[in-house]
């Protein structure tokens, strides 16, 4: 199936597009996902006079693979700071979130993708706002009214009432692809997990487990093991019905 995405060139980069492209988005049809490195090249644009690529508001590298709708600036080495920092998404160097009450499967979801989600039933908007803004998290919500809290910095707003829905919005919104790392957060309390010996945790394993299982991890918070079962298995099929690039 043929995809699409619109490409804006900037500053010198339309030096080498004909007049009639100059100033206009230029509609890209492409099939597969190909490397947007080539996508600018054959759009005529050599990639030694590209210095930033901006996709969906996220600044990405050579080998971002395109995918349909994306909406893509592209900017040559002279382009200010400040355009840049207009153009680029708000988001801290480190992606850790918190998420407003009643997002709990969301939260469960990106801990399984190894990813900090940060979420409690008790939270008002306020403790929300405050932890937001000391610990440099997203805040995550489907309240817009939340999102204006004035010591809230990084923020998205989430379309879709189900789940798995807003799983695929938070990734695609924040590039996350590259960041899944399965086995690394406890679904339970978002508590770092380490792989351990079987014997550190014999003692809390039923016995099929024992029997059956040789690799061990365990939340340095709460405790909870974890072992590559019926699961992992879940996690696996989950993660790959996400379809990620
Ligand atoms: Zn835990």
């Amino acid at each position: 199936m043929q995809h699409s995405a619109t490409f804006c060139f900037h500053k010198s980069l339309t030096d080498f597009l004909s007049p009639s492209l100059k100033h206009a988005a230029i509609s890209y049809k492409f099939n597969g996902a190909p490397a947007i490195k080539d996508a600018i090249e054959a759009i005529g644009i050599p990639h030694t006079e590209v210095h930033i690529i901006v996709v969906n508001n996220c600044q990405v590298g050579f080998d971002y693979s395109l995918t349909d709708n994306d909406e893509v600036q592209v900017f040559p080495f002279e382009a200010s700071r400040e355009v840049l920092k207009n153009m680029l998404l708000q988001k801290p160097a480190q992606v850790k979130f918190i998420l407003d009450v009643h997002l709990g499967k969301l939260a469960k979801s990106l801990r399984m993708l190894g990813l900090d989600a940060m979420y409690k039933t008790n939270l008002s908007d306020k403790t929300i706002a405050e932890i937001a803004a000391l610990e440099d998290r997203i805040v995550l919500t489907r309240d817009v009214g939340l999102l204006k809290h004035r010591a809230i910095s990084y923020g998205y707003w989430l379309r879709s009432q189900n789940s798995e829905e807003q799983l695929s919005e938070v990734i695609k919104r924040y590039n996350l692809a590259s960041e899944i790392k399965p086995f690394t957060k406890c679904i339970a309390c978002n508590g770092d997990i380490i792989q351990v010996s079987k014997e550190a945790v014999l003692e809390s394993l039923p016995a099929k487990t024992k029997e059956y299982f040789n690799e061990f991890f365990q939340c340095k918070n709460c405790k909870r093991v974890y072992w590559k079962g019926s699961h992992y298995e879940r996690m696996i099929e989950f993660i790959k019905q996400l379809k990620l690039p």
